[in-house]
């Protein structure tokens, strides 16, 4: 409660401005958005990205999203985030064990409860709900109560190294509901992904479970 009070004051001392040109409204406008530009691959067959996290407005859009709780960030990538499950999504259940037409679950990356806490609100999250929005039960199922973060991690950007990092995430999520993943594709959304380690951690839970294929797509990478 007292954080989203603090989100609404920020908004009305700070009114959101697009991060590339400075229009107000919306955190990207949609006319920056489109110049913005793809991720690169991320080295992992299992794992894309949308945008590439180096260029500035892209990094500020999401910096909107995590620490001001602004609502257009979340509708903007949510958007492009729907159109790009749209475009993909037959590939996936065609290219793997699934059975046809398995069922497509999306799931965000979890925060750990004391994040959770200390940020009223999970970003992946937001995005995602903007998803569910767009998809009005059409195309996809999403659950918010699969995935689950059993350990407090340091965050990535703050443990150096890879074997650091790796050692930081392993084993680091758990599936509540290994029923409700069992022969399923699910996709794990995250915002921002750098090395691809919680992405994969993520992945490797929910095939322990029981999914039939499961793949990681961020916001930016
Ligand atoms: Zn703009």
């Amino acid at each position: 409660m007292i954080m989203r009070v603090w989100y609404a004051f920020l908004d009305l001392l700070f009114p959101i401005r697009c991060a590339a040109c400075g229009v107000g409204g919306r955190a990207l406008c949609q006319k920056c958005l489109e110049k913005a530009p793809s991720a690169a691959e991320t080295g992992s067959a299992s794992i894309s990205a949308l945008y590439r996290y180096e260029y500035p407005p892209i990094k500020k859009a999401l910096w909107a999203l995590k620490y001001r709780n602004n609502r257009t960030p979340a509708e903007i990538f949510g958007t492009s985030l729907y159109e790009h499950l749209l475009e993909h999504a037959y590939e996936l259940t065609t290219f793997s064990r699934a059975p046809k037409d398995a069922a497509v679950i999306i799931v965000p990356i979890p925060l750990s409860k004391k994040r959770l806490r200390e940020r009223g609100f999970n970003q992946s999250e937001k995005i995602i709900e903007e998803c569910k929005r767009l998809d009005k039960n059409k195309s996809f199922l999403f659950a918010n109560d699969i995935l689950c973060k059993t350990k407090e991690t340091a965050p990535q950007a703050s443990t150096k190294d890879r074997p650091e990092r790796l050692k930081n995430i392993r084993g680091c999520f758990a599936v509540a509901n290994p029923e409700k993943v069992k022969n399923k594709v699910v996709i794990v959304v995250d915002d921002i992904t750098t090395t691809g380690a919680t992405l994969r951690e993520a992945i490797t839970a929910l095939e322990h479970a029981g999914a039939a294929r499961a793949i990681g797509i961020a916001i930016a990478h």
